[in-house]
């Protein structure tokens, strides 16, 4: 079964799940119950908003705070899985 890294929208909380592709039921956060996103298909629109938005500072972006947010915590993910935190 393939694993995924969730993200909580609400509390940034990072978790891994296992669930077959064909489930797409929503998957609540373990420590606040709120929604939970998907970081591998997420995460890269964090990269890509400079190209989109050249001159805009992250501040007027819509959603933001959420991209930060899920771009720290892939940051911090992956430093984690090098053991480097
Ligand atoms: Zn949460």
């Amino acid at each position: 079964m393939p694993h995924y890294d969730r993200i909580c929208i609400n509390c940034g909380n990072v978790f891994e799940i296992f669930r077959r592709m064909s489930d797409s039921s929503p998957v609540p956060c373990p420590k606040c119950k709120n929604e939970t996103q998907n970081i591998i298909l997420e995460a890269p629109t964090t990269f890509t908003r400079n190209i989109d938005h050249p001159d805009s500072p992250l501040d007027e972006i819509p959603g933001h705070e959420q991209k930060r947010k899920m771009a720290d915590a892939v940051i911090r993910k992956t430093l984690k899985d090098m053991g480097k935190l």
